[in-house]
């Protein structure tokens, strides 16, 4: 049986990583010519590290499904990536950064991983930055700052509401500079669907061309996946529509430990729900909450009204408005952490004071914040501050100028004017802390495969804060995985090329045919959607925002239920051999449906209340989380033949410089 070993270094947590970078083996330049790196994913994570292994010198291979790695889910990013550059001199510090990020994840994170991330942050803006990445400045020049959810300083470097975009361009130029050279080979619409493991290592992978439907098979030195979230398993999220398990489900069953499935992490600002027809949903940047205040009608009565029509937000005064963030966490604000303020807004909807046609939605209002900024310019500026309709004018430019995009968006898929009237916004999924597990070198349980970016179980406990991926996935790319490959890969200097004419390719190319085969030949009566709907439904309400034992037990029967139901009557038109989109979607789906269950049976076991996980059963008085200790540690998922038998194992977690206590944010 695989057990547990971290492999975190020695020494004192600040020195850990410096230590670990001196006394690992390294390979030769002469080496790393004869050393082939398959990476699966080139978002983020896996453009950053495909283009600094290939400057290493490394022979990469890259997969993604995408038509171009500039399509990489990462390119949603609106809000800002952080690092603890302190350029606002507001006391920010690698330590303070490590510390917010680990009691944002509710205790439930890695000491020596995070406290890795908090001191190459900075590096990562210094090499965005010199590939040009146009990150905002201020009126002299220097890189600006705005606050994100969770932490009491700014330390969010962002591109307007396009951080994603700019970075991924960045990644993508210096992966193209090694495409250019010939060291990285980029298979663009190709599909992972296998690892190969040969003497126990991972030593390649089975792809489908996506466009032609050939099976190809790819063998490495070491495989590395950076292949994202599962939130799609919700159906209905924020994340690209293609973003799937597969990658990582399939080196799951092969032997990589699956970490805290559960941990999902529900956004608060995101465009509602509108109705069954819909596809896909839309955040609102956590970025607005800088601005934007949170409210709903203090009386049922005028929250029934709203509801229905017959009152406008813009109509209620301020005495009968409840800016319930800030009335519940007078410290933090509106800038609390997301899973807070998600079921804060969930609870005032429960209650009856939700707004929009459905009740479930709340309002961001940026009324304040207009006439906020109107009166300064108009100070600055030596006009007439008491001038409303002016001060409303300029104030709205200042709006414009930093979330105009954000705006934009809103009102091409509400229809109505955010400047105007206030956003309506409904917390949705999002983000997955839960992932391959990991050790310290990024090194699932199996041997020569890694995982990086949102694919592995992360930094981020239970609770991710704002701008935080972009910063873990750029670490582990550009900094982290460079160095941990090295030492792995020391080994293999004189193993040579891997066949792919050996039968452990050919066993697993057969099988990744054969469930091709069994999907096209199916001809049941449903589309995968319907099936990938009922998932979604049964996810989200049993699986959710909150969850209880009740639900979670009917959670895994009935998924297991779907499953069977899925593999009997799923119809998918067309031929294997073509493209076809409809087939793709299916085997994503599939793996959904496998993996929904043991997110069930992980929710289940997690017997308290933790970040983005909420068992109504461990609550405070005050309907706060109420962690317990016996649940600190990280559940690692062994896969035994059905996503119900897997097993658990613990990586009990200890804080050694963090004292763990209630995360307050009052
Ligand atoms: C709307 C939105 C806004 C966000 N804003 C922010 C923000 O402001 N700040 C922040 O820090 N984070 C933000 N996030 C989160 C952040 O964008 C993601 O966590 C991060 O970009 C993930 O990067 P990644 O490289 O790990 O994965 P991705 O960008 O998802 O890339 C996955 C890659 O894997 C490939 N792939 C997947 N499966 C396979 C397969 N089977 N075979 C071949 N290739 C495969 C894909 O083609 C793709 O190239 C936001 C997320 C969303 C949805």
């Amino acid at each position: 049986m695989t057990t547990l070993n971290s492999k975190i270094p020695k020494g004192p947590i600040k020195d850990k990583w410096t230590i670990y970078k001196d006394k690992i083996n390294l390979v030769n330049p002469a080496n790393k010519r004869n050393i082939d790196i398959i990476i699966v994913g080139t978002g983020l994570a896996g453009g950053s590290a495909a283009a600094t292994l290939a400057e290493l010198g490394y022979n990469v291979k890259a997969f993604c499904f995408q038509d171009s790695p500039r399509r990489a889910h990462s390119i949603a990013a609106q809000g800002g990536i952080n690092a603890s550059k302190n350029y606002q001199g507001d006391g920010d510090s690698t330590y303070r950064l490590f510390y917010d990020t680990v009691k944002g994840g509710d205790y439930r994170s890695r000491e020596a991983n995070v406290h890795r991330l908090a001191e190459v942050s900075t590096n990562i803006i210094d090499q965005c930055v010199a590939q040009g990445v146009p990150f905002a400045r201020d009126y002299g020049g220097l890189l600006d700052n705005r606050s994100f959810g969770g932490v009491l300083v700014s330390r969010t470097f962002y591109a307007k509401g396009q951080t994603g975009q700019q970075l991924l361009l960045g990644a993508y130029s210096a992966m193209n500079r090694q495409i250019a050279r010939g060291k990285v080979k980029m298979y663009n619409r190709h599909e992972m669907l296998d690892i190969v493991l040969v003497d126990g290592k991972a030593r390649g992978i089975i792809t489908r061309n996506l466009v032609t439907g050939e099976i190809e098979r790819h063998s490495a030195h070491a495989v590395v996946l950076g292949t994202g979230g599962y939130g799609n398993a919700f159906y209905l999220s924020t994340y690209a529509m293609g973003s799937n398990v597969t990658a990582a489900w399939k080196a799951h069953k092969r032997g990589a430990f699956f970490a805290n499935p559960c941990f999902t992490q529900i956004h608060p600002t995101c465009i509602p729900v509108s109705g069954d027809h819909q596809s896909k949903l839309t955040l609102m940047s956590e970025s607005l909450r800088n601005d934007g205040r949170i409210w709903v009608p203090k009386n049922p009565e005028d929250a029934k009204a709203i509801q229905e029509g017959k009152l406008k937000p813009t109509e209620l005064t301020e005495d009968n408005r409840d800016y319930f963030l800030e009335r519940r966490y007078p410290a933090f604000g509106n800038l609390v952490p997301r899973d807070v303020a998600s079921r804060a807004a969930k609870e005032r909807c429960d209650a009856g004071y939700g707004v929009n046609a459905t009740g479930e939605a709340v309002y961001l209002d940026f009324a304040a914040a207009i006439h906020r900024y109107g009166k300064e310019e108009a100070h600055v500026k030596g006009l007439d501050e008491n001038d409303t309709a002016l001060v409303t004018k300029l104030g709205k430019e200042i709006i414009k100028s930093k979330y105009g995009n954000l705006f934009q968006m809103y009102e091409k898929i509400i229809d109505q004017n955010p400047y105007e009237t206030p956003m309506m916004i409904y917390p949705a999924v999002h983000y997955t802390m839960g992932g391959i597990w990991v050790d310290y070198n990024l090194m699932t349980t199996v041997p020569g495969l890694y995982c990086i970016g949102e694919a592995n179980f992360s930094d981020h406990g239970a609770n991710r804060l704002g701008a935080s991926a972009l910063m873990q996935g750029l670490a582990d790319g550009y900094f982290v995985l460079p160095y941990t490959i090295g030492d792995y890969l020391s080994d293999d200097i004189r193993t040579g090329p891997i066949s792919i004419e050996t039968s452990e390719f050919e066993a697993a190319e057969k099988e990744v045919r054969a469930k091709i085969d069994k999907l096209i030949n199916n001809k049941g009566t449903h589309s995968v959607d319907y099936f990938h709907k009922r998932l979604g439904k049964i996810m989200w309400n049993k699986c959710g925002m909150s969850r209880n034992a009740k639900d979670l037990k009917e959670a895994v029967t009935e998924i297991a239920e779907l499953r069977t139901a899925f593999w009997k009557g799923v119809k998918i038109p067309g031929n294997a051999d073509e493209y076809n989109e409809e087939l793709a979607k299916a085997g994503r789906v599939a793996d959904f449906l496998e993996l929904g269950e043991l997110f069930a049976k992980d929710a289940l076991q997690r017997e308290e209340s933790c970040g983005g996980h909420f068992r109504e059963e461990h609550q405070t008085k005050e309907g706060e989380a109420k962690r317990r200790k016996e649940f600190q540690y990280v559940s690692a998922w062994e896969f035994k033949g059905e996503p119900g038998d897997a097993t658990l194992h613990k990586e009990e977690l200890k804080y050694e410089d963090i004292e763990v206590k209630e995360r307050s944010y009052k």
